[in-house]
């Protein structure tokens, strides 16, 4: 049996206040995301839309969700209105249509820059070069309905922990020419999201502000 809120206990203990934990709930049940729930949790985060819009509405609206999977441009319009954080920002399209579709809903969306950290191909995400290009553009300037909050990277799926601290390494340092070079003063951009199930310890020593955490909380997934 899967103990849900002991295994939050259990990470809240080895993990620093200052560190928020995402519980990734992708492919559990509703009933499992109220355990946590009641055991005072309340920052969750899922990687499709229509799970997640799904989950929402059969839980309690002080939920706050995060969307951490990639995020196709038809979609985004059913997540803005109540999201707390997109984490997976992975292009300037894309956030340049979060932004329109925030305005038309009057909200400012927390963002997370994503970064292709990982040796495998098949991960989204941008590179130093595209962010600063980006930051750069006049285009960048005129979006007032997205707040860029920080970074967000998945390390290569490995066992070992030198290849993921060395990932982990290179997007905290990106984090920080970031801040010195766009965000000096700023008081959102802060978050570093790294480190998951087989990682987190690596994560958080190398930095992490924000680990998302699901097979250690709810189980292995099928
Ligand atoms: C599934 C997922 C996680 C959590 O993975 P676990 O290994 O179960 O902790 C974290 N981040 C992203 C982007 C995911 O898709």
């Amino acid at each position: 049996m899967v103990d849900i809120a002991l295994n939050i206990s259990m990470l809240r203990q080895q993990i620093p206040p200052s560190v928020t934990i995402v519980a990734v709930s992708k492919t559990s049940p509703v009933s499992d995301i109220m355990i946590a729930y009641n055991a005072g949790h309340r920052c969750f985060g899922e990687n499709r839309v229509q799970e997640l819009l799904a989950k929402k509405d059969n839980l309690p609206a002080e939920i706050e969700w995060h969307l951490i999977g990639h995020l196709q441009s038809n979609k985004v319009k059913q997540v803005v209105p109540f999201i707390s954080m997109i984490q997976s920002v992975d292009s300037f399209k894309l956030l340049s249509i979060i932004n329109n579709e925030s305005a038309k809903v009057n909200r400012t969306v927390n963002c997370l820059l994503q970064f292709h950290i990982a040796e495998e191909e098949t991960k989204f995400g941008f590179n130093m070069e595209e962010v600063v290009q980006m930051f750069g553009s006049e285009e960048y300037k005129s979006l007032f309905n997205v707040r860029i909050c920080g970074v967000m990277g998945m390390a290569t799926f490995t066992e070992d922990m030198d290849v993921v601290r060395k990932e982990f390494i290179y997007l905290r340092n990106c984090f920080n020419k970031l801040k010195e070079k766009y965000f000096s003063g700023n008081a959102h951009f802060t978050e570093i999201s790294m480190g998951m199930s087989g990682d987190f310890r690596a994560a958080v020593e190398v930095g992490s502000t924000m680990v998302r955490i699901g097979s250690l909380i709810f189980g292995e997934r099928n």
